[in-house]
């Protein structure tokens, strides 16, 4: 369906809030953010997953900053932190299923949620990445087409066992 980006954001945040208390939340959105065809569950999962990680993986009282704009084909959302970061050599690896970044050994997780992410973006033809924040965490920058390709609502059934209405 199509889905304002603003909304699916908020219930990410609603749904993080008490784990969010102890963290500076800052969002810049471009005005007029055209709605995107996408699962808003799914994309709200991934959402959840993203900035549960900035959350988890930086200190208390940072910034995390979920930026979103668009351009011709595509929207795109960024959510950056101030946090331990993530070494150059496992920027790509973070989406592999069971990959664990080598700075953040010590802190227990199952290194499931950026892949899940991955797979959950791929299927509506967008892409998620990873990169260095400066001076100090991570960016992930997320970009949705702004147009439904036919073959989205099979993908999404992947995912969820109801058809994809638009
Ligand atoms: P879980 O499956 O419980 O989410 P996880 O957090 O280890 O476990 P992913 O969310 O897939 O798994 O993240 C994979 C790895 O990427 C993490 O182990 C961590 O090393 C790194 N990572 C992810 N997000 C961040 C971030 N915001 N800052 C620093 N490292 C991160
Ligand atoms: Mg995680």
């Amino acid at each position: 369906m199509w889905c304002g980006i603003e909304d699916i954001v908020g219930v990410a945040l609603s749904q993080l809030k008490d784990a969010l208390q102890s963290r500076k939340v800052s969002i810049r959105f471009a005005p007029e953010l055209p709605s995107v065809p996408v699962d808003d569950v799914l994309i709200e999962q991934v959402l959840i997953n993203v900035i549960s990680n900035s959350i988890k993986y930086s200190p208390e009282g940072s910034e995390i900053v979920i930026e979103a704009d668009y351009d011709r084909d595509m929207l795109h959302l960024s959510i950056a932190d101030q946090g331990i970061g993530i070494a150059p050599g496992d920027l790509e690896r973070v989406f592999e299923k069971f990959y664990r970044g080598q700075l953040t050994k010590h802190i227990p997780g199952t290194g499931l949620g950026l892949a899940i992410c991955k797979s959950i973006v791929e299927a509506h033809g967008g892409q998620i990445t990873a990169s260095k924040n400066e001076p100090q965490g991570t960016v992930f920058r997320i970009s949705l087409p702004l147009q439904f390709a036919e073959k989205d609502g099979d993908r999404y059934d992947t995912y969820r066992g109801e058809n994809f209405n638009h």
